[in-house]
């Protein structure tokens, strides 16, 4: 679980959700309100998973499954990989370089 660099509390998993799909590049922290950031290799093991999403969708033509079927696993797979967030995310007090400008 993410944890404030601020104030060195764990989030809760549901706060963490929460805040992943919050407006903006700064996360406020639920216990001391204080702005904290993704780091860039969280960002990256996340960019990662989003890579791994459209492959599924290739799954019916590589499986030979009816595309509802592929898409129910895609789905499945699209609520799992957010679920593991929270479990990814690691937080900063600055804001780190945007990816891709190091
Ligand atoms: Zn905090």
């Amino acid at each position: 679980m993410p944890e404030c660099k601020n104030c060195g509390r764990k989030w809760k998993w549901s706060e963490a959700i929460k805040r992943i799909f919050s407006l903006g590049t700064a996360i406020i922290c639920p216990y001391c309100e204080e702005k904290q950031y993704l780091t860039n290799q969280s960002r990256r093991k996340m960019g990662i998973l989003h890579m791994l999403l459209p492959l599924l969708l290739l799954l019916p033509l590589i499986l030979n499954i009816s595309f509802a079927v592929g898409f129910t696993i895609f789905a499945i797979a699209a609520l799992v990989i957010f679920s593991m967030y929270p479990f990814i995310m690691e937080l900063t007090n600055e804001d780190e370089i945007p990816f891709g400008k190091e």
